[in-house]
């Protein structure tokens, strides 16, 4: 490719035509269609040329050109059909810091004009690099008779109400609404505004029966943790599908219609299968419900996600996600700490007590390095395994270990203790909400204490 087409904006800039014959009317009536400020310089104008300077609609210098005349000129047109006077202007021109064509010289031309079909704003651009000119006539005249008259006339309207399609999701769904309006056969700008509110009604219609699914993290339990858009969801459910843990004044902040369903399940144990809860959901949504898949935390955490976004993916489901706070985050708020601390460890790890195949095993050995900072979900039953683990890989039983339950709940139980006494303590406890171990971390109260007493015994 020898020339790369571009659309060139010229509202308001200068283009200059030095030439006053067929050459200059030809690309004139081209020119005029556009909002440039033109100039034409011609000794002998023809009658149109002059007919066009006196409507205002360029002006017209009679005289040939000069230095100077194509000065802050974007484009500028040599069109004498004299070839010595186009060099010449095109020379000046060029010193002028114009873009030069030289009609029918492309050899000379730093541009060249391609072959148009104009349904403005919809332009269609032919270009043969002057190799065949009547192939590219040729295709203009098949383009011209495949293009309705009308487009450019919808293609403005349609613009206009581009906001408005806005309401349709973006991709598939919008670009099925805009394909249905381009394929109407339009008359009037009346036909045009008409057809855009009966088409989006339709289709904004299809979609609202359609039915998808939003995964929402319902945060740690307090009602004010949960984000607005998981509120939105909730108030506009059909169905809401909610886990065990999901605290009951958030099920009360539900649409009252809405269907409520346990899937009954906590962390990794579910007694409700991973199977049936994915069931559940596509069944809803394909019925055409609204449905919210309600989880603890934030549903990307220790969630199982990606098993029921393949089941709505395998079943075309629309779905989406509304993230949450994780419980680790309102756990680490409660101890007035913060997850990371500069000195002091520059990465957390969020792990599991157990997964599917029981308790999970880790990266021991990094989490035995000092300052680390582990965020423990579903500690509980595997406190003594990982206790274990971290002691046998040289982790001082000193280290401190807290356990934070029902974590901003009025009912949040704080206990803090060290690594070598984490069981029995916490079987002694007796917990029987959710809980998470930090390793690494104390209350900020007792980890400033702690550290009092080490200055106190080293000095
Ligand atoms: N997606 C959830 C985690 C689900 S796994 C989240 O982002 O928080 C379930 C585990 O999360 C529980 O075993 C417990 O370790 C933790 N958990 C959930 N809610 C909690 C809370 N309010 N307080 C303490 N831990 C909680």
């Amino acid at each position: 490719m020898k020339h790369f087409p571009i659309f060139m904006a010229l509202e308001g800039h200068r283009v200059v035509v030095s030439g006053g014959g067929e050459a200059a009317l030809a690309k004139l009536r081209l020119l005029l269609k556009t909002e440039a400020r033109l100039t034409v310089i011609a000794a002998n104008a023809a009658p149109e040329i002059a007919a066009w300077a006196d409507e205002e609609r360029l002006t017209l210098i009679n005289r040939s050109m000069e230095a100077g005349d194509a000065l802050c000129a974007r484009l500028f047109y040599a069109a004498n059909e004299d070839d010595a006077e186009d060099a010449r202007v095109a020379d000046l021109a060029h010193r002028d810091g114009a873009l030069v064509n030289i009609v029918d010289n492309l050899e000379d031309s730093q541009f060249i004009t391609p072959a148009m079909v104009d349904r403005d704003p919809v332009v269609v651009a032919i270009g043969t690099e002057g190799a065949a000119p009547v192939l590219a006539r040729a295709i203009k005249k098949d383009i011209e008779e495949r293009l309705s008259p009308r487009l450019g006339l919808m293609a403005r309207i349609g613009k206009a109400f581009r906001a408005k399609a806005d309401a349709l999701p973006f991709g598939l769904k919008r670009r099925e609404f805009w394909a249905d309006y381009y394929n109407k056969d339009i008359a009037t700008e009346a036909q045009a505004q008409e057809a855009l509110d009966t088409l989006l009604g339709k289709h904004l219609n299809a979609q609202a029966k359609e039915g998808h699914v939003e995964l929402v993290g319902a945060g740690p339990g307090d009602p004010d943790l949960l984000t607005m858009k998981a509120r939105k969801a909730l108030d506009a459910a059909d169905v809401v599908i909610y886990d065990r843990l999901v605290a009951p004044e958030i099920l009360e902040l539900a649409r009252r219609e809405a269907v409520m369903l346990s899937a009954g399940k906590e962390g990794f144990g579910p007694s409700v299968t991973q199977d049936a809860i994915n069931e559940m959901i596509v069944s809803h949504a394909r019925a055409g419900a609204h449905v919210v898949r309600l989880k603890s935390g934030d549903p990307t955490v220790f969630g199982r996600l990606d098993e029921e976004i393949e089941a709505c993916e395998a079943s075309g489901v629309a779905w989406s996600i509304v993230p949450g706070i994780t419980s680790a985050s309102a756990a680490v708020a409660s101890l007035g700490q913060s997850l990371t601390k500069r000195g002091r460890n520059s990465g957390v790890r969020f792990i599991t007590g157990h997964d599917t195949k029981g308790f999970a095993d880790h990266d021991w050995k990094t989490l035995a390095r000092e300052g680390e900072v582990a965020a423990i979900y579903m500690g509980k039953k595997s406190a003594r395994f990982i206790q274990g683990r971290l002691l046998m890989h040289g982790v001082d039983a000193a280290t401190p270990v807290t356990v934070i339950e029902n974590a901003s709940r009025p009912n949040q139980r704080i206990l803090a203790t060290c690594l070598g006494e984490l069981e029995p303590t916490l079987s002694d406890a007796n917990l029987s909400g959710p809980a998470l171990v930090f390793l690494g971390l104390a209350p900020r109260a007792a980890m400033a204490a702690a550290q009092q007493h080490e200055l106190e015994a080293v000095s």
